[in-house]
């Protein structure tokens, strides 16, 4: 089923210019961009974004680190979209990360971990909704 997910390359990656060698894995991995969004987040922005996580422990430094620099967002389309991203980006931890997945070869800590993914269907619609309008998305 022809499915949508986003994902954030995430300051660290921006900063180490890694976002073409990122983009260039999810579109030999099959994944069409619908948009593409650069934008630095301000403090309300990430706090809403990860508000799910807002009584974690690492919640502020999480929201420190998503504000420090620009980040790019990427709307994308492939057959199972979801699940796949989420393979192809790897563990939360790199140190657990699989070989050959994105997080393995371009995190370099569980925070500074290159890449965000959306982690169901549900949440992929909130989050598409997050940062772009419906008319955006063709
Ligand atoms: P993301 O939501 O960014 O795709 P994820 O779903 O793999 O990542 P979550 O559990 O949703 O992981 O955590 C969100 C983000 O918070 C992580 O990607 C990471 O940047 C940070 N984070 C998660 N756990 C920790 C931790 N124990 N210490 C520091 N930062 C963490
Ligand atoms: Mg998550």
């Amino acid at each position: 089923m022809l499915q949508r997910t986003l994902t954030i390359l995430k300051p660290d990656t921006v900063s180490a210019r890694r976002c073409g060698a990122v983009i260039d894995r999810l579109e030999r991995e099959g994944f069409a961009i619908l948009g593409v969004r650069t934008l630095h987040l301000t403090q309300t922005q990430a706090e809403a974004f990860y508000a799910v996580h807002r009584q974690r422990p690492f919640f502020a430094s999480l929201v420190k680190f998503m504000t420090e620099g620009p980040i790019w967002v990427l709307a994308l389309e492939r057959e199972n979209a979801v699940v796949h991203l989420r393979t192809v980006m790897g563990a939360t931890n790199p140190a657990n990360a699989d070989p050959g997945t994105i997080r393995a070869d371009f995190a370099t800590s569980i925070e500074r971990n290159a890449i965000h993914g959306s982690d169901s269907p549900e949440n992929a619609a909130l989050e598409l909704a997050f940062f772009f309008p419906s008319y955006e998305l063709v």
